[in-house]
Order: structure tokens, then sequence, then C-alpha cells
């Protein structure tokens, strides 16, 4: 099959992405003309009056900023499937489900096909930049189902070494379980480890030395372990499990020979070239195990989007996850920004039909953002999204070309935030670093964290200055409690792949609270404050 398949002309994506870049604000200009265009006769931009005008003055004129809450009676309308052409002048056919890390359910996002092709080009785009690899696990859902994707994926010498039974079991555990197997029967041929977010690489290796001797069992004996319990899932992993004993010895003594499995993945697979998915933001506590994990194996971190459509592509694999950044796509959205600094909720009206507002904030352009600064982003997309506020912090790092390359900072919403005390969840990362310094002493480290902020203590809250702030209170939680959150949240219709452990637990996100509260084992609080 992939003999005949024609390969990814990397030097001509690379050649249409600078040409582009280069171009950035004329192609923002017409990327709004054709969304604008294609979607001017639903139903959402019929009633704000655009008639049929596609300049960025005129729709930033008669467009309000919306965010998620402000759009869902229409999505909901498009769900219940009444009324298809609602934000859209195609029917939207998907829905995908975000994975509600900020409000602790997942967010219905209208998908089409448009946005698929944006998927397609930003993963063209970074492949092409990185210019190698081959194939691991990555179960994008809505993606991986799709025939395009799989032609794209092996176009970019990219398949998936595990069966799409495997990938669309209803039972996590029996996936990861079965994805570690096929992983291992394929072991010379695994070029690449990937999952969406690094989290899920970690888990699955955290399972590995929770279920080696196992496997080791089954690739030995070639039968599947009983754990496996769907009948499609049992036959489809059949079809690859022969009695092997050879290969299981040389995988017990590899794991056997390993200190604290350190280097587990080069050692499990010899010919693996990096390993790839989203190491920024909230996924940066995971690279130090990562990297243990990894020992010499490069680490590269994946694109930069969400469920609502893709930002931007990292386009310099080279640079370690920390520093990585993305380069926006000026032909997948239309992009606004939001200077931080005047990005004051008080001041913002979200209503879609509500009268205009001298002080809502002025974003600026994609092409008219100024290095240093850091602004929230404002999308526009093929999928009936008009100035949707992404609700991420980014900050402006460089150009390339006339496109800006963007670091990510955080999400806006999940800030610890007391009156004037606020901070974001990478304040929350730098302090968790330093106290995982103090306990990499007792060779322990911290598998995870979250925060919340206490207000039911005491109702008048101001600053830590004049100690009307509490102390800080610090939560020892038992084993697996992170694990008990991943679950709720599945249970929810989130995918293990899209699972990002909230930073900072908000007052609506009851049962996660509930969660982390059942599970203390021990208390202590600040005396510094
Ligand atoms: P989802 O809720 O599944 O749609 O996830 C989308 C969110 O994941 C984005 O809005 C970001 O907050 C986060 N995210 C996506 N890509 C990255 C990245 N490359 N670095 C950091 N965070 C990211």
């Amino acid at each position: 099959m992939l003999a005949n398949m024609a390969l990814l002309d990397v030097e001509k994506v690379i050649r249409d992405f600078e040409a582009m870049t280069k171009d950035a604000e004329n192609v923002q200009r017409e990327t709004l003309k054709l969304i604008l265009e294609e979607n001017g006769c639903a139903e959402y931009l019929q009633n704000l009056g655009l008639n049929g005008r596609t300049d960025p003055e005129s729709f930033k004129a008669c467009v309000p900023l919306v965010t998620h809450k402000d759009l869902e009676p229409y999505i909901q309308r498009v769900v219940d499937g009444a009324f298809p052409l609602i934000l859209t002048g195609k029917p939207i056919t998907t829905i995908s489900l975000s994975s509600g890390t900020t409000q602790g359910k997942p967010k219905f996002v209208p998908f089409n096909d448009e946005l698929m092709e944006t998927t397609l080009q930003i993963y063209r785009t970074s492949f092409a930049f990185r210019n190698r690899g081959l194939a691991c696990w990555n179960c994008n859902h809505q993606c991986v189902r799709n025939s395009q994707f799989k032609n794209a994926m092996k176009a970019m010498q990219s398949q998936v070494c595990s069966p799409d039974e495997v990938i669309f079991s209803p039972d996590f555990h029996q996936s990861l379980y079965c994805h570690l197997l096929c992983g291992l029967l394929l072991r010379e041929e695994i070029q690449l480890v990937s999952s969406t977010f690094a989290h899920s690489i970690v888990l699955a290796f955290q399972t590995f030395e929770q279920v080696w001797e196992e496997l080791c069992g089954d690739i030995r004996e070639g039968v599947l372990s009983s754990r496996i319990t769907f009948p499609s899932v049992r036959s489809a992993m059949a079809k690859l499990l022969k009695p092997n004993p050879e290969l299981a010895d040389l995988i017990e003594k590899k794991c056997s020979g390993l200190v604290n499995w350190y280097g587990l993945i080069p050692d499990l697979f010899p010919n693996v070239k990096y390993i790839y998915g989203i190491m920024t933001g909230s996924m940066e506590h995971y690279l130090k195990k990562l990297r243990h994990y990894a020992g010499d194996v490069p680490l590269i971190s994946a694109d930069y989007g969400a469920s609502e459509g893709w930002v931007g592509a990292n386009i310099n694999p080279t640079l370690p996850p920390e520093s990585a950044t993305y380069a926006v796509l000026p032909n997948i959205g239309y992009f606004e920004f939001l200077l931080e600094q005047e990005n004051v909720e008080e001041h913002i009206q979200d209503k879609v039909n509500g009268s205009f507002n001298a002080v809502e904030p002025k974003p600026v352009g994609l092409t008219e953002v100024n290095v240093g600064e850091e602004y929230e982003v404002i999308v526009t997309s093929f999928a009936g999204l008009y100035r949707y506020r992404l609700g991420d912090v980014v900050k402006v790092m460089g150009f390339h070309n006339s496109t800006p390359e963007l670091k990510f900072v955080c999400r806006r919403n999940l800030m610890l935030n007391i009156n004037i005390d606020k901070n974001t969840e990478k304040d929350l990362q730098l302090s968790v670093e330093e106290a995982a310094k103090l306990i990499a002493e007792e060779k322990l480290e911290v598998v995870d964290f979250s925060s919340h902020v206490d207000v039911m203590a005491d109702p008048v809250i101001t600053s830590r200055k004049v100690n009307t702030i509490g102390p800080l209170e610090l939560r020892v939680l038992r084993k697996g409690t992170f694990q008990k959150i991943l679950e709720h949240y599945l249970g929810l219709g989130g995918a293990l792949s899209q699972f990002k452990t909230p930073r900072c637990v908000g007052p609506t996100n009851n049962k996660v609270l509930q969660i982390l509260c059942d599970n203390v084992a021990k208390n202590y609080f600040s005396t510094v404050f």
C-alpha cells in the first residue's frame, strides 16, 4: 500500500508556507473573505447585518467578540439538528467534544471538512520541518476515523501501529494495554512515539511499568490477557499475536536491566527517532518524567490548537519543548489578538445581540502584534466560530516572515485568583518544580498537581501582604487520585489523548474538587505567609 502512495513533497510544503507567511496580511484578508463568503448565509451572520461585506473593518464593526457560553444556544440548536445552517453555510455534520479542563465539563464544538483540512495542513507543515519519522500511536479520534486523514498520515509515513478496534475501544485501560502490546510486537519498526498530549505518553509508560510481565506472557504464549474483554478487540489482536518466546525473553531481559526505568523507550524501540506530542503549557510538568523514559531520544513538542481549530505549527523542532514556539498559519482561520493588559473582564460585553459598548477592547490583527506582549487569541474559523475568544494567553516571541511565533502562556480562566493576588498555571508549575527538588532528595517525585482557591474560610480576602489571605495549604494526595480525575473526565465523554489535569479547579468544578478533597492523605500550612 505504502509503495503506491505518493509521499509528501516536503519541499513544496515548506515553499508554500514561506510564501504564505511572507504575505500574511493579505492571506488573512483573503481567508476572512473566504470564510464570510462560504458562511454569509448562516443565520448567525445574517442577523449581524454584514450584508455581504467581507472586509476586516466591516467584520469587526458588525460582529461582537464572544465566548463559548455566548454561542452555546446556537451550537445546541445545531446539535439538536433542527437548524443546521445557524453558524455555517453548509450543514455541520460533526460535533467535537473539547476536553472540558476549564469548566469541568466538555464543550460542544462544531467540526467540518474545512477544519479537517486545516488539521492536515498543520500536520504537514510541522512534519515538513521535522522531515523524518515514522509511526506509532496517535488517537485524535475525530481525525483518525477519517480516510483522508489516514491517507495523509501514510503520505507522511506516519501510520499507527494499533488496529482501529484498539484505537476506538470504549475502555481506555484495555486500549492502552493493547497499544503497548502492538508497540512491542512491532518494536523494530517503531520510529516515533506520539500522542496528542505528553500526559498520555507518560501514562502509557507508567502503565507499562505495571503490566510489562503480563505483556511478555501474552507474547510468549501468543494469547491475549483475559483483561481484554471486547470481542472485536480480541479478534483484531489475535491476528497479530503468535507465540514468540524469543521476543518475550528479550523484553524481559531489557526491562530487568534498567535502573528505575531510565531509558525505557529506546530500549523497547531501538529505532525510535523522537518522541512527539504537545509538551508546552500544562504539559511541561510531565517533561521530567518523559525525559527519564526517553533517555537520549529527543522530545519534540507538537503543534498548537484546540477543538475549535488549529492556530500554529512548531517549525523549530530542534528547540527543547520548554522553548517551543508556534508559527501561526495565516490561511487556516482569521486571527485577532487581545492585549492581556487591556483584557479586563468587567469591560467586555460578551453578548451576541447586545448593543455595542464603547469600552469593548480592540483586538489587533495577526501582523500587528508586538514582540514581548501577551495576548488572548481570538479565532474566526471555517467551522462557524466568529471572533471567538479561545481563552488562551500567548506571548509573541518573534516573527517568521510576517507571521508571529507564539509561546503558549496559560489558559486565562485557569488562574488562582483572589482579588489582586493572581497566580497563573506557569507560576504554580515553577513553585511545584522548586518543591520537587526538595523531595527528590528523599527519592520522591511529584506525580501531578492542582490547586484551588478556598473562599469559604474567610469572606474578607484582599491581600497576602496585610494578612487577609490565609496561609497556603499544601495537601498531599493518595496514590491514584489523579487517575480518578482522568477517569471522571473520560466518563463525561472526553478522550484520553485530550486529557489535561486542571491546574486550578474552579468553584463550579464540584466533582473534581470532591475527588481531590476525598483523597487528602496529609495537609500542611505554610508558615511563611
Ligand atoms: P481541547 O480542550 O481539547 O480543545 O484543548 C485545547 C486546549 O489545549 C487549548 O485551548 C490550549 O489551552 C491547550 N493546548 C493545545 N495545544 C497546546 C500547546 N501546543 N501548548 C500548550 N497548550 C496547548
